[in-house]
C-alpha cells in the first residue's frame, strides 16, 4: 500500500479521533456536532443525556390510554405515505399484536415508509391523543433481533442535548457507536487500586450505562463514577495549587508585633466581640506564616467586620508593607477612608511621637503623612500622583479605593494584603491579577454571604473562613414580613408611622437585567408614586440607582446619611455597606427575584440601631408559588449560613458565590445539591493520589494531571510557577 492509499483508508477509532471520523458523522455533519461541544469521539461519550424516559415497559395495544408515555410492540399492518395540502408529507401506519391495532401518525416524516414497512416487528413509545385515538410523533424502533438490542425504545431511552440538525436518533446512533469503538480505550484516570477501593465503576462500564443503563441501580452507578470524576479533577487541581502556593518564598511573613493595632483597640469606644476577637487572632496567625492567606471573613451585614480588618491592615502596615482595601463602590470606599482614618487618628499621633522614644517599636517607620489614603476615580490628578509617589517608594500604606485599584496602573511594590468587602465573587483570578503586583499578597475576603460549606469545599478545596456569629451589643429587633401587593397601602402606612417617629425607610426594587434598562424606569416609577403619596408629603424621597451619576449617587447617599432624605428608594446599589442605624424600615418589592442570600444582605441595611426594625417583601405579580414560598425561609432564620444552603438547594450553584468568575468549569454531571458525599470522598482520594509518590507515578493519573494543569494554568494561578 502507497502512502496516499493508506491516507484514504478509515482511521482505526481512539478516543481522541475527530468525531468527523465516526461513521455516520462525516465533515458535514461534524460541525454540528462540535456545536455541542463534541471535538472528538471521547467527546462524544461524555455528551451525557439530560434525562431518561422509562420506555420499559410493553402494555398490551388494547390498555393504551391517553395521558402517559407507553411503550407498545407489534406488527406494521399498513403503512401509507400521505400527502397534505400545505405540501407537507406525513407517515401513518397502524401496528397490532394480539391484543389490538393501533395507528401512529408522523408529521412531515413521509420518509419513514422505507423504515417502517409492512410486516416487520416495531416498538413503538408515546403517549395516545385523547382525541384521535392514535400515537403521534411515537418514538419508535424496528426490532431485529433482540429487544435487548434496541435503542430509541423499550428501555431507559437516553435523551441528549440536541442542536438543529442532529435528530434525537441520529445522536442515540452516533453515541452507539462511539461506545462499541472506543468506550474500552478510554485509559482511566484513576489508579485501579483507587478506583476498586472506592467501589466506583470502571469508566467503560460507566460511559455504557450512562447513555444505555440496563436499569435505575446501573444508572446510578455511571452516574456516580463520572461525577466522581468531574469533582475529583478539580479538587486534584486544588490540591496542585496547595502544594505549589506552600512552596517557600511564595508568601511574606507579613505582620508585626501587634503594638500598633493594641494601641488601636484601647481607644476603640467599644469592645470588641469574643468572634472578632477570635477572628482577628486567626488572621494574624496567617499572616505570620509565609504561606499566602486566603480567608474569607464572613458575618451579617453589621456583624462589625471593618474593624477586624483595620487590625491586620495595622500588623502589616507595623510590618512595613502595604495594604490594599478594596469596596465595591466609590461611595464606600471613601466611607471606608472616613471610618479608618477616624479609628487611627490619635494613634498616628501617638505613633508619631512614639517613634522618638528608645521604646516606641509601635511607629509607623518611614511614613510621611497619614498612613490611610483613598485612592478613587474621583481623586484629583495632583493626589493622585502624590499617593502613586508615595506607594512606589515602598511607604507603608493602606489604600481605599475600588476594585479598579487593581487593573490600575498603581505600583504597590510592598502590597503584602489585599482586603475584598462585600465582593462574593472574588476569584482565584484576581487573586492572580493582585500576585502580578509582587510577591503573592494574603487575602482576606469580607463577605456577608456565608458560602455554603458544600460550594467551598468543591470551589476551593478548603477555604479558610472565619466567622463572626455574634453581633455587637445594643441591636434591635428585626422582624421579617412577606405581603403581598394587594396590601400596600397598609405597608405605607406602616411605613409613615416610622417615619413620625423619626426614622427613615428603605424601599427596593429589583434591578432587571433581563430587560434592559427598565430597572431604572421601574424605580423611578416607584419613587414617582411615593413622593405623590399623601402620607408620605411632609418627607423627601430620594432615588437612588446604578446609572446615577457617581456624584448625584453620593449626594443622595450622603443625604440620607444625614437624615435629610427620610425615604430611599434604590436599586440594589444598596446592597453594599451602607450604615444608617437611624433606618428601621425596609420594603422589598419584586422580592421573589432576589436570592436568598441577596435578600438576607439587603435585609441587613436594617435593624442597625437601638430600635426594632421591619423588612417588608412583596413578591412581584408574575411570581411563582415556589417563589412565594422561597420567600417564607426569611421570615423563619436569620441565619445566613442557613440561607446559602437553602438558596443552593432551591437555586442550584449557578447563582452563588464565585462560580461563574471563578474561571472553574461548571460541573455537569456533579449536582453539589446532592452530591455531598461524592465530594468528601473525591477529596480525601485527590489529596492522597497527589501525596503518595506511588500514586502519582501511575502513568494515566500524570497524563491528567498535565491536561489539568495546561487547562487551569491562569484561573489557578499556576502560570506564576513558570
Ligand atoms: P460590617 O462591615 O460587618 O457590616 P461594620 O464593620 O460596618 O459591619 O460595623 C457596623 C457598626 O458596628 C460600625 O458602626 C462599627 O463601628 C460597629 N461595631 C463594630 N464592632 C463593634 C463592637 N464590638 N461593639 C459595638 N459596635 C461595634
Ligand atoms: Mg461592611
Amino acid at each position: 500500500m502507497t502512502a496516499a492509499t493508506r491516507s484514504h483508508a478509515a482511521p482505526p477509532l481512539a478516543p481522541d479521533t475527530r468525531i468527523q471520523f465516526l461513521p455516520g458523522v462525516g465533515p458535514r455533519r461534524a460541525p454540528l456536532f462540535e456545536k455541542l461541544g463534541i471535538g472528538t469521539v471521547e467527546d462524544l461519550l461524555r455528551h451525557v443525556p439530560r434525562t431518561w424516559l422509562d420506555a420499559r415497559q410493553f402494555v398490551p395495544i388494547a390498555q393504551l390510554r391517553p395521558g402517559a408515555l407507553f411503550t407498545v410492540r407489534g406488527e406494521v399492518k399498513q403503512a401509507v405515505a400521505l400527502r397534505s395540502r400545505g405540501g407537507r408529507t406525513d407517515f401513518t401506519c397502524s401496528v397490532a399484536d394480539e391484543s389490538g391495532v393501533v395507528s401512529a401518525y408522523f408529521f412531515g416524516q413521509s420518509f419513514l415508509a422505507r423504515t417502517l414497512r409492512k410486516g416487520l416487528q416495531v416498538v413503538l413509545s408515546g403517549e395516545v391523543d385523547p382525541l384521535e385515538r392514535r400515537m403521534v410523533n411515537p418514538m419508535f424502533e424496528v426490532v431485529e433481533e433482540e429487544v435487548a438490542d434496541l435503542l430509541h425504545v423499550g428501555r431507559l431511552v437516553p435523551v441528549h442535548p440536541l442542536t438543529k440538525g442532529i435528530s434525537a436518533r441520529g445522536l442515540r446512533q452516533a453515541v452507539r457507536r462511539a461506545l462499541d469503538a472506543v468506550a474500552s480505550q478510554v485509559i482511566d484516570p484513576l489508579p485501579e487500586s483507587v478506583r476498586v477501593a472506592e467501589s466506583l465503576a470502571p469508566l467503560g462500564e460507566a460511559f455504557e450505562n450512562i447513555h444505555f443503563p440496563i436499569d435505575d441501580a446501573a444508572l446510578e452507578r455511571a452516574r456516580s463514577r463520572l461525577a466522581f470524576d468531574e469533582l475529583f479533577e478539580l479538587q486534584v487541581v486544588l490540591e496542585l495549587r496547595r502544594q505549589f502556593l506552600a512552596q517557600e518564598g511564595r508568601g511574606l511573613i507579613s505582620a508585626g508585633p501587634g503594638v500598633l493595632a493594641i494601641e488601636v483597640q484601647r481607644r476603640l469606644p467599644f469592645e470588641l466581640t469574643a468572634d472578632q476577637t477570635k477572628a482577628i487572632h486567626e488572621i494574624v496567625e496567617d499572616l505570620r506564616r509565609p504561606l499566602p492567606m486566603h480567608r474569607i471573613l464572613v458575618g451579617d451585614v453589621g456583624s462589625g467586620k471593618t474593624i477586624v480588618a483595620l487590625m491586620a491592615a495595622l500588623h502589616v502596615l507595623e510590618a512595613g508593607h502595604q495594604v490594599a482595601f478594596m469596596a465595591p463602590t466609590e461611595i464606600l470606599a471613601r466611607q471606608h477612608a472616613q471610618t479608618l482614618t477616624r479609628f487611627v487618628a490619635d494613634v498616628s499621633v501617638v505613633a508619631h511621637a512614639g517613634a522618638g522614644k528608645p521604646s516606641g517599636n509601635f511607629g509607623l517607620a518611614g511614613v510621611a503623612g497619614p498612613p490611610i489614603v483613598a485612592l478613587t476615580g474621583s481623586t484629583p490628578a495632583a493626589e493622585r500622583k502624590a499617593i502613586a509617589a508615595r506607594l512606589a517608594a515602598g511607604e507603608p500604606l493602606l489604600v481605599v479605593g475600588t476594585h479598579a485599584l487593581l487593573e490600575d496602573r498603581v505600583p504597590m511594590p510592598e502590597l503584602a494584603l489585599a482586603i475584598v468587602d462585600e465582593q462574593h465573587r472574588f476569584g482565584v483570578r484576581q487573586r492572580a491579577t493582585l500576585a502580578k503586583k509582587g510577591v503573592i499578597p494574603d487575602v482576606l475576603v469580607l463577605s456577608a454571604t456565608p458560602i455554603p460549606r458544600t460550594l467551598a469545599l468543591a470551589r476551593y478545596g478548603d477555604l479558610d473562613m472565619s466567622e463572626l456569629r455574634s453581633r455587637p451589643d445594643g441591636r434591635g429587633r428585626l422582624v421579617t414580613r412577606v405581603t403581598g401587593e394587594e396590601k400596600f397601602p397598609q405597608v405605607i402606612e406602616f411605613m409613615a408611622k416610622e417615619l413620625v417617629q423619626g426614622r427613615q425607610a428603605f424601599v427596593v426594587v429589583p434591578l432587571i437585567e433581563d430587560a434592559g434598562r427598565n430597572d431604572v424606569k421601574a424605580a423611578e416609577a416607584e419613587w414617582t408614586r411615593l413622593s405623590q403619596h399623601p402620607l408620605l408629603a411632609p418627607y423627601r424621597v430620594g432615588l437612588l440607582h446604578g446609572r446615577l451619576k457617581s456624584d448625584a449617587k453620593r449626594d443622595v447617599m450622603e443625604s440620607f446619611v444625614r437624615n435629610e432624605v427620610q425615604v430611599l428608594v434604590a436599586t440594589t446599589v444598596i446592597e453594599v455597606g451602607i450604615d444608617v442605624p437611624n433606618a428601621t424600615f425596609m420594603l422589598v418589592l419584586d422580592a421573589d427575584r432576589f436570592g436568598l442570600s441577596q435578600l438576607h444582605q439587603l435585609r441587613g441595611r436594617v435593624g442597625r440601631g437601638a430600635h426594632r426594625s421591619v423588612c417588608v417583601l412583596v413578591p412581584g405579580r408574575a411570581a411563582t408559588p415556589i417563589g412565594r414560598e422561597r420567600l417564607e425561609v426569611m421570615v423563619r432564620t436569620r441565619d445566613g449560613f442557613e440561607l446559602a444552603e437553602a438558596d443552593l438547594r432551591l437555586r442550584g450553584e449557578g447563582d452563588l458565590w464565585g462560580v461563574r468568575q471563578s474561571g472553574l468549569p461548571r460541573f455537569r454531571i456533579a449536582d453539589l445539591s446532592r452530591d455531598r458525599a461524592l465530594l468528601e470522598r473525591a477529596r480525601v482520594v485527590a489529596a492522597r493520589v497527589v501525596m503518595e509518590d506511588r500514586l502519582l507515578a501511575h502513568p494515566e493519573f500524570q497524563t491528567l494531571r498535565n491536561r489539568l494543569l495546561e487547562r487551569y494554568r491562569e484561573p489557578l494561578e499556576l502560570a506564576l510557577a513558570g
